[in-house]
């Protein structure tokens, strides 16, 4: 077993566990053997993170279901950055790290909170190129 990190949920201040996926996702192939940071007081309070697998360390912060889905927004505008540019992955972060002043151990959007993916969301639609069929404001 690997040895639990100290995490507060930052909604209600209690403490998140490290608990089986399933405990949110119901037992199916998305929570197979995955693992998550839930904050102590689910299902009240609906904060939690995705553990990496080996070394069930929080991918970032705990997120309630507003923040999980702005940062999956946030994950779609880098990909829509890193396709239309032909760029790629590695290059989009690099490009993110430089745009908001942030090193390689900080340009996580599992860390991001509301505001900041806002931003990247704004940085990667201005930066992404132009969709053919419609015209450029700028
Ligand atoms: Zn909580």
């Amino acid at each position: 077993m690997t040895k639990q990190k100290h995490i507060q949920c930052p909604y209600c201040h209690a403490n998140a566990s490290l608990r089986p996926a399933s405990t949110v996702y119901g037992c199916n192939r998305r929570s197979q053997g995955k693992y998550i940071y839930l904050c102590d007081r689910w299902p009240a309070c609906d904060a939690y993170v995705s553990a990496h697998d080996r070394t069930h360390r929080p991918m970032g912060t705990l997120a309630n279901g507003d923040l999980r889905h702005k940062r999956i927004l946030a994950h779609r505008a880098l990909e829509h950055l890193q396709q239309s540019r032909h760029m790629e992955k590695w290059e989009v972060y690099i490009w993110l790290q430089a745009k908001l002043g942030l090193n390689d151990q900080q340009a996580h959007i599992g860390m991001f909170s509301d505001g900041m993916c806002d931003e990247v969301i704004r940085l990667c639609y201005k930066a992404a190129a132009p969709l053919g069929n419609l015209h450029s404001a700028a």
